[in-house]
């Protein structure tokens, strides 16, 4: 009998295989009985190597977090972004691309990635690239037509959201287009993972936050602890 979860499977695997195929494979290098799970968003294996044998057999990272740029339209309250570092140009960003071309997923982000001046070249030069390829944005620039441009360029794309308007807003501000981009994103059929910074403040508001992007079909919620960037 198929499930909903085996046909989410089953499409996870071909958009997979649809993916690798359509880049060089000799790029994908890192173990390929990994499997990325993009309900769970995470990667899998059946390997009955122990993990530590697996780890060291891996030459590269499997993911990485690229930031675009520092700049960015908000000012969260646990921001630890310096101000005023000046985004590198166009081909300079490429090169660097270049050198992580190899590793199974892209993670865009910032600052806010969106805000960066080449932001579309660079999507479409690392989805040319990678398997995989995530925006971690803060949804505001979304537009209606932005989403539609987005879909086939993104695998999934990460969203935080720290509370009910008023919790939301003293903490990141823009609630109301953090709601709309999210609102573009589900429409353009975009998966959706939608993050909550854990503070003292919002402990209590996981539900509130369930109840806002549940309509919005997102595939995964998660809470992330505050960290200092070294
Ligand atoms: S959205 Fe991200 S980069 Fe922008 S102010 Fe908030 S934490 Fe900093």
């Amino acid at each position: 009998m198929s499930t909903g979860i085996n046909r989410l499977e089953n499409q996870s695997a071909k958009n997979d295989t649809q993916h690798i195929s359509a880049i060089d494979r000799s790029l994908v290098v890192l173990l390929p009985d990994l499997h990325f799970d993009h309900p769970a968003q995470h990667f899998s294996t059946q390997s009955p190597m122990p993990p530590t044998e697996l780890i060291a057999s891996m030459n590269r990272p499997l993911s990485l977090t690229f930031q675009l740029t520092r700049g960015c339209n908000f000012k969260c309250v646990y921001c630890s972004e310096p101000p005023g570092i000046r985004s590198r140009p166009l081909a300079v960003m490429k090169a660097m691309v270049d050198k992580m071309v190899g590793m199974r997923r892209i993670i865009l982000s910032g600052g806010e990635p969106m805000a960066y001046k080449h932001f579309w070249e660079i999507l479409e030069y690392a989805r040319d690239r990678f398997e995989i390829v995530v925006l971690s944005t803060n949804a505001s620039l979304i537009t209606r037509s932005s989403a539609e441009r987005l879909r086939p360029l993104v695998d999934y794309i990460d969203v935080t959201v720290d509370g009910a308007r008023k919790q939301h807003d003293l903490i990141r501000g823009q609630y109301d287009a953090v709601v709309r981009g999210l609102a573009h994103i589900a429409s353009a059929g975009i998966p959706l993972s939608v993050i909550c910074v854990y503070l003292q403040g919002n402990r209590n508001a996981i539900h509130y936050i369930a109840q806002t992007v549940m309509p919005l079909e997102q595939r995964r919620l998660r809470y992330s602890l505050q960290f200092p960037k070294a």
